[in-house]
């Protein structure tokens, strides 16, 4: 063989080098990352939990009121045939936490939250409130309190089976303190726990609601971008859930306002008022009970408000 077709050979066979590798880069798209939603039956708060299942694993984020749901979330994922990789919190009532050692099953894997969710989180579950949800749901209330094994900062971001997620401190508003959470990449969606309850009744209750309005102000802001936003309860939905919530919330704040005549609690009388009120501006909706919850705590917020 001459030098010449040597070389010839040499060439030939790199051509065909680069264009198999060329080829297989078309054939193989990088894999974008699938959001399946865990909606719970009404009996379990109808709250939602999230999988974000990446090229190589599973994330979830919130996990559920009850034992029950934190199974059927475990075998979700189990159905995907992919590891999970961590969950992660976007605030710490029981319903987005008591499924927690349920979904983890034996995996050893991080769970993640601000660092306000984590000392909400490790503040709330006293013995005595245990006691109480047991005497709720029983068996359906876990017996072992699962709690994050890694906190991160407001703007702090963690890369996870090739996927990277940003986790913002929102402080006081539906809970004590909430968060939320940003998939990162050229579409971004966020994940925003309860600041959103779409088309259902709030839990008023932790009496923070003039902050509540003022961190959906700012997410109107920082959400602009966002194809979609996964809220805590209900359909996703886009800006426009935000403003849902912000009109349900002057509602439920107007209504304790006129019954409770600057007192810091409400009557019996007052309180089935306001009852009859928010279902009439919300008929047919789920989480009626949760309507009562609020009375005291929002009238003590506007009375200290004055
Ligand atoms: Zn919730």
């Amino acid at each position: 063989m001459s030098r010449n077709s040597v070389l010839k050979g040499f060439v030939g066979l790199v051509i065909t080098l680069v264009l198999a590798v060329s080829l297989s880069q078309v054939a193989q798209p990088a894999f974008k990352p699938v959001i399946h939603r865990h909606a719970s039956d009404p009996k379990a708060a109808w709250v939602n939990s999230y999988q974000i299942e990446t090229e190589n694993g599973v994330i979830v984020i919130d996990t559920s009121l009850t034992i029950s749901e934190g199974k059927a979330i475990r075998a979700e994922i189990e159905a995907l045939k992919k590891p999970l990789l961590a969950i992660l919190l976007t605030h710490g009532h029981p319903d987005h936490t008591n499924g927690l050692s349920e979904v983890l099953g034996p995996d050893n894997v991080p769970v993640i939250a601000t660092e306000g969710v984590d000392k909400v989180m490790r503040t709330t579950y006293t013995p005595e409130r245990e006691e109480s949800g047991r005497k709720r749901l029983g068996e359906e209330w876990p017996q072992k309190r699962v709690f994050p094994t890694k906190t991160l900062r407001d703007g702090e971001s963690i890369t996870l089976g090739g996927v990277t997620l940003t986790v913002h401190d929102l402080g006081p508003g539906e809970s004590h303190s909430d968060s939320y959470w940003v998939l990162e990449g050229d579409e971004k969606v966020a994940f925003i726990g309860d600041e959103v309850i779409n088309r259902a009744h709030a839990y008023m209750a932790d009496g923070h609601s003039s902050q509540w309005l003022k961190n959906l102000d700012r997410l109107k802001i920082e959400l602009k971008a966002m194809k979609t936003i996964y809220p805590g309860h209900g359909e996703p939905g886009s800006l426009e859930i935000l403003d849902w919530e912000k009109t349900y919330i002057q509602a439920y704040r107007e209504a304790v306002k006129s019954l409770a005549k600057g007192q810091p609690t409400l009557t019996e009388e007052a309180k089935k008022e306001l009852q009859a009120r928010m279902e009439a501006f919300l008929p047919h909706a789920p989480l009626t009970y949760l309507i009562v919850w609020g009375a005291d705590p929002v009238a003590a917020e506007l009375a200290s408000e004055k």
